[in-house]
């Protein structure tokens, strides 16, 4: 029937007993007719734990030989899940990344993929086995093995997805599905069974589950993946739920949509948010061409990433630049901007680091004004102050005080009725 390309996180998989209950859902899927693949990550917390010994033993271990002992990780989960689907009576064979063709450049951590060939994968699906793939990896050309960056064995689904041609690759993980916000904070979020990519981009890189490369990844090979809950018996995969990612189609004028339909995509999808966000203020700089980029190539070259950067309109030719970045880097970054304010002659820099963000996303915004104002309406109603605030096209982020971010998601994902379907 169908060749699906399925992933499991390794909350899915962190001990044998899960194990084997995944081995059931895939025999059972394979049983179903379809060609499958299959993409793990690591058992459970291994990854992390994998890094602290190598920590304990250098401060800063060296990228290759980290590398190598991270996709051990990967290595484990990927042969056992292959000796539980053959405990099955089903036939499996497990690979590595290099194994399954996976090329990457040679950025040791962070690696991208340059190319997939899949011709073993497909050798190996063509003898009607199922192929267990190891995630988040694969070879430089020197045959060194890289790591694709932490979460990359989404990454890894999708590419091999878009290579094989598959009819949709599915995501496994521990919760069931993408929500209009976090349920943790937002006791009646509600589970979306479809969304964009460029939407669902956006509510992953500011917080909800999934590696944003992926989501690239899918959008630029038009790879639906479906997101769905992996603790639920096997059943026949129409039957799960989830939440489909995929090209969203534009009605046209040809063929209206039903007005239930119509109405959906001029709705904001979803809340979302981010904590441990810090502030950094330079007062008071000169206002003239290349001050700017003096002020934030440093930051580049010291390895801290800038979200959101504010530039004031100038007075007297003196203006005030703020930008943010994650807590974590916020003493880095205070750092260097102290250190180019005295060398361009701003005034002075000041931190505020108990902030958070919240974003509301949806593509109806480009078309639709009035979205912005209501976020500012419902957030100044329940007393909560806007520190800063960016677009892009289809979201708005507001910068808030850390200690009311949840009141400010909750707020928000009422103001635009997301509890009603
Ligand atoms: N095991 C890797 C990590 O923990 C990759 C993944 O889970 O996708 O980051
Ligand atoms: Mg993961």
């Amino acid at each position: 029937m169908a060749l699906l390309v399925q992933k499991y996180g390794g909350t899915s998989i962190a001990d044998a007993e899960r194990i084997r209950h995944v081995a059931g859902r895939i025999v059972h899927d394979r049983a179903a007719g379809n060609d499958i693949a299959v993409v793990v990550s690591a058992m459970g917390s291994t990854t992390d734990e994998l890094i602290e010994l190598a920590r304990s033993i250098a401060a800063a271990p060296d990228p290759r030989e980290l590398d190598l002992l991270l996709s051990t990780g990967e290595l484990v989960s990927c042969t056992l899940m292959a000796m539980a689907v053959r405990e099955l009576g089903a036939d499996a064979v497990s690979m590595t990344g290099a194994q399954a063709g996976i090329r990457t450049d040679t950025a040791h951590g962070r690696a991208s993929i340059v190319a997939l060939d899949p011709k073993r994968v497909r050798r190996e699906l063509d003898r009607g086995r199922i192929v267990i793939i190891a995630g988040f990896q694969g070879t430089t050309e020197d045959s060194d093995v890289t790591t694709l960056g932490r979460g990359g064995s989404d990454t890894t689904a999708v590419a091999l997805a878009a290579a094989l041609g598959a009819e949709r690759c599915e995501v496994y993980t521990d919760v069931s599905g993408i929500y209009t916000a976090d349920p943790r904070v937002v006791p009646d979020a509600r589970q979306l069974s479809e969304i964009g990519y460029e939407e669902m981009l956006e509510l992953a890189s500011y917080g909800a589950k999934m590696h944003p490369r992926a989501i690239e990844l899918a959008a630029w090979y038009h790879v639906p993946v479906l997101v769905a809950g992996s603790a639920e018996e096997a059943g026949s995969t129409e039957e799960r739920p989830g939440t489909l990612i995929h090209d969203l189609e534009t009605p046209t004028g040809g063929e209206m949509a039903s007005t239930g339909e119509m109405e959906a995509r001029d709705r904001v999808s979803g809340v979302t948010y981010e904590r441990g966000v810090a502030r950094i203020t330079i007062r008071a700089v000169p206002d003239r061409p290349g001050i700017v980029a003096s002020v934030f190539e440093p930051l580049t070259w010291g390895n801290v990433s800038v979200d959101t950067i504010v530039q004031n309109a100038s007075a007297d030719r003196l203006t005030d630049v703020s930008f943010t970045v994650a807590k974590a880097d916020a003493g880095a970054a205070l750092d260097i901007s102290r250190r180019v304010a005295s060398e361009i002659g701003a005034a002075e820099c000041v931190s505020d680091t108990d902030l958070g963000a919240v974003t509301i996303v949806g593509t109806g915004m480009q078309n639709a004004p009035g979205y912005a104002s209501r976020m500012f309406r419902a957030l100044a109603d329940a007393g909560i102050n806007i520190e800063m605030i960016t677009t892009s096209q289809i979201r708005i982020t507001c910068i808030v005080a850390e200690a009311q971010l949840d009141e400010a998601v909750r707020v928000l994902h009422a103001a635009f009725e997301l509890d009603k379907p």
